[in-house]
């Protein structure tokens, strides 16, 4: 493969960003390499600057549902810009996204648009704690939840690859209100509840974590975490960002049937550009500002072009048998796949709907962040190179997830189940 504009693009780039990218696990540490610099995308593919094309499955890490440069994404954002990039008032793209939103969210009642999901989370996090008058929250080990200084414990993803626990410049006090327990451990939380439940604001949650690998909740235990926090009036927040207008139109609360107090959201939500947003019971919304005493603000909040976007690609997630063709692309994969897995017994492939991921184990079952510790991410590393030399993308960490979109192709799953067939026998 031929990546000489990469190569050179990427030598500039070091001295200019920080490991030359903006976000780390762009950076390719964890597999190798140098990144590749894409100039486009369509539809399921992406194009580098030398001219390579890639189906991608990383899907700028999961907003892109309807595929690279959707017609539709392209033309409402366009035809906003026309009017303005920004006014820094209320529009009517705002109320028509809410609408949308509040349709769509079983558990929302109203929403707050910000501009990323750690600013979501964030902010839902202070909600909860100016709404109980409680100082602690909890947060599951592996899940991750954004940026925060608070939220940077425990937390998957990057610092799972960096291997940095936590990060540097977060304060001792800063994180001394996070409290950690294990996701898919009843007994933990019930625990730490009956131990501190009257100092707890908030419990925050990935339902299902995408970020430390694909981690799926055991028959029931999202319910039982809806109890307890009844029980020690917590308030529960799911952090849907990427499993919000993902595993369902109403996300993972309606896949399971389990309502939370507050949820956020962000990644589809702006159809690739940049929104999170928060929302839920209407007493506890009603505490944010200018209707409470919560504040929360934001320049660039609720832009016209990225409320534009988010507008155009969830009118799309509502035609008719829109997930049920997504489920049905990733239960293609894996059908194909089977009789290469069954032929390597130190790999094991999972999937929910549109979202999968490789292990590199013995296990063929994955309940807890341990098991996903236990994962070989070197072999992670070899599989990756040989996919991508093969022209397929995942994303560059072997504790990062797969999206499919509707824009990938039968033929496209075809070339990704040989690739994956050969990349299999190459690196065993
Ligand atoms: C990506 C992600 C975030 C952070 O969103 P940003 O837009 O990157 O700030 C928060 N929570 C979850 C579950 C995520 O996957």
């Amino acid at each position: 493969m031929h990546i000489k504009r990469s190569e050179e693009l990427y030598s500039k780039a070091i001295n200019l960003l920080p490991g030359g990218v903006d976000s780390p696990v762009r950076a390719f540490k964890s597999v190798g390499g140098i990144p590749l610099f894409m100039k486009e995308g369509k539809g399921s593919v992406l194009i580098d600057e030398d001219g390579n094309s890639f189906i991608d499955y990383c899907m700028s890490w999961g907003p892109m549902i309807l595929g690279h440069g959707d017609r539709d994404v392209i033309d409402a954002v366009r035809e906003t810009a026309l009017h303005g990039t920004s006014f820094g008032t209320a529009h009517r793209f705002e109320v028509e996204l809410a609408e949308l939103v509040i349709s769509m969210v079983p558990s929302i009642e109203k929403v707050r648009f910000v501009c990323s999901g750690t600013e979501a989370t964030m902010s839902a996090i202070r909600l909860a704690r100016g709404f109980t008058g409680r100082e602690k929250f909890v947060k599951l080990d592996g899940c991750y939840h954004g940026h925060a200084d608070f939220l940077l414990v425990a937390a998957g993803s990057g610092l799972a690859d960096s291997g940095i626990p936590d990060s540097a410049g977060v304060t001792t006090g800063n994180a001394k209100d996070t409290l950690v327990v294990p996701y898919n451990d009843i007994d933990s939380l019930e625990r730490i509840f009956e131990k501190e439940g009257k100092d707890i604001a908030a419990l925050i949650m990935e339902p299902v974590p995408c970020n430390y690998g694909l981690i799926k909740p055991k028959e029931g235990y999202l319910q039982r975490v809806r109890d307890l926090c009844t029980q020690y009036g917590v308030i529960l927040i799911f952090d849907e960002v990427i499993t919000g207008f993902r595993l369902a139109r109403g996300g993972a609360q309606e896949y399971y049937g389990v309502r939370p107090d507050l949820t956020t959201l962000g990644k589809i939500i702006g159809g690739g550009l940049p929104v999170g947003a928060y929302g839920g019971r209407k007493d506890i919304m009603s505490k944010i500002a200018p209707e409470g005493p919560v504040y929360q603000a934001g320049t660039l909040a609720g832009n016209p072009l990225a409320m534009a976007a988010g507008l155009a690609s969830l009118k799309k997630t509502l035609s008719p048998g829109f997930y049920e063709s997504l489920k049905t692309k990733t239960e293609t994969l894996a059908e194909r796949i089977k009789p290469a897995l069954s032929k390597f017994s130190k790999v094991h492939f999972d999937f929910i709907e549109s979202i999968f991921c490789f292990y590199f184990t013995d296990k063929k079952t994955i309940t807890s962040v341990n098991d996903v510790r236990a994962c070989d991410m070197k072999l992670f590393a070899k599989f990756h190179n040989a996919m991508l030399k093969r022209g397929i993308y995942l994303s560059p960490s072997g504790y990062e997830v797969g999206f499919f979109s509707s824009a990938h192709s039968d033929e496209d799953i075809d070339k990704t189940a040989a690739a994956i067939y050969e990349s299999l026998e190459e690196i065993f």
